[in-house]
């Protein structure tokens, strides 16, 4: 395994060969370095090497990790990319930049009353089930267009795009990343606000490449920069 650093390095590389051969700026991808299991210290070491957003998926852990004396007054830019449930929103929500995984009118209806609470404005996207596994979080696709209507009234919170947790197999990946790129199309014929769907959360360490082929804004990567899980 090599250093933290060595391996940001290596991916941002990557991410600007796969922005290139597809046609696209390399800043119109970000990196969000996901350190779910890994310590404060880790966070610390990526941090230095200049990274500066950060996605953790569990509530509990991340409020202990983002808390931590180490990474008091950075600038850290964190992103909750797990799934939320109603009764975690609270806790987070005065923490976070941007909340990926959405998936209930219910859930969102709670960010955006404790976002009035907090008079804060929240970012998030909604999670999307785009392969359709019954074992997996997410809106299934055909019931996207029907809440939106919904979504887009609730205050204090904007709903800035979708994200999606591919299937293993890469050929399939590559299906349901396109079905994503396509719905947020969709999305934004309806939007009061289609300037502000901008974003497409989708790739990880196995499938970034061609997350970023189909269109994604951010891809979220752990393993290939802190090692196993
Ligand atoms: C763990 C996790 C990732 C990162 O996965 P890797 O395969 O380690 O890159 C990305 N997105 C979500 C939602 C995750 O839970």
């Amino acid at each position: 395994m090599q250093s933290i650093a060595a391996n940001l390095e290596a991916i941002r590389e990557q991410i600007k060969a796969a922005c290139i051969k597809a046609g696209r700026q390399p800043d119109s991808v970000r990196l969000i370095a996901v350190t779910k299991t890994k310590p404060a210290a880790q966070v610390k070491e990526a941090l230095d090497a200049g990274q500066l957003e950060f996605g953790e998926s569990y509530v509990q852990e991340f409020l202990e990790k983002s808390g931590d004396p180490i990474l008091e007054n950075s600038p850290i830019v964190w992103h909750f990319i797990g799934h939320l449930q109603s009764n975690k929103v609270r806790s987070i929500i005065d923490k976070v930049t941007l909340v990926h995984g959405i998936d209930k009118l219910s859930t969102a209806e709670e960010l955006s009353k404790r976002a009035q609470q907090h008079n804060l404005q929240i970012d998030y996207l909604l999670e999307v089930n785009t392969s359709g596994e019954s074992s997996k979080y997410g809106m299934p696709p055909d019931k996207l267009l029907s809440t939106a209507e919904s979504l887009f009234k609730l205050p204090n919170i904007t709903l800035r795009g979708l994200m999606t947790i591919a299937s293993p197999d890469i050929e399939s990946a590559r299906r349901e990343f396109r079905t994503l790129r396509l719905l947020l199309e969709s999305l934004k014929k309806i939007a009061p606000h289609p300037q502000k769907l901008t974003e497409l959360s989708m790739g990880m360490s196995g499938d970034f490449e061609a997350a970023i082929n189909e269109g994604a804004t951010m891809i979220r990567v752990g393993s290939s920069i802190f090692g196993w899980r």
